[in-house]
């Protein structure tokens, strides 16, 4: 059977664009946009929460799932890419809802250690307030059914 170029359904939103998802490699100091997990084939489909691993295509390590508002330093900009990588590794990604942003981060390599450690004190009253919204939330759908 032959395809001619005029059956080839064309996938809007490959075109569009948005949809797809960056993710970086800190060893190239490169991003590659993967398929958005939502539109992978049956077998590549990953449930909701699970860690999605894409290789790099280049150096075959795995990449981070660095998200949307990621924005990539230039490829020589090695401080640049050393601080995204340290904040990845604490677990500071550039993930959001679309509406209000990742949140600050530093913009400099040498603010990452004051950001992460000033982040770590309050994060332990953080942990706490989530618990008691959770707990409140678990209540409140609790009463309604
Ligand atoms: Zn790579």
């Amino acid at each position: 059977m032959e395809y001619s170029g005029k059956s080839r359904i064309m996938c809007r939103y490959a075109m569009n664009g948005p949809y797809k998802e960056p993710f970086a490699c800190f060893t190239c100091r490169k991003v590659f946009k993967q398929t958005n997990r939502w539109e992978l084939p049956d077998h590549l489909k990953i449930s909701p929460g699970e860690e999605r691993v894409c290789k790099c295509p280049q150096c075959g390590q795995k990449m981070a799932d660095v998200g949307h508002d990621f924005k990539a330093p230039k490829q020589k900009n090695i401080k640049q890419w050393e601080k995204v990588r340290i904040l990845y590794e604490h677990g500071y990604t550039y993930h959001s809802c679309g509406c209000c942003g990742p949140g600050f981060r530093p913009v400099e390599l040498k603010d990452v250690e004051d950001f992460i450690v000033g982040n770590k004190t309050m994060s332990d009253g953080a942990i706490l307030l989530e618990k008691i919204q959770n707990r409140i939330k678990a209540r409140d759908s609790s009463n309604k059914n």
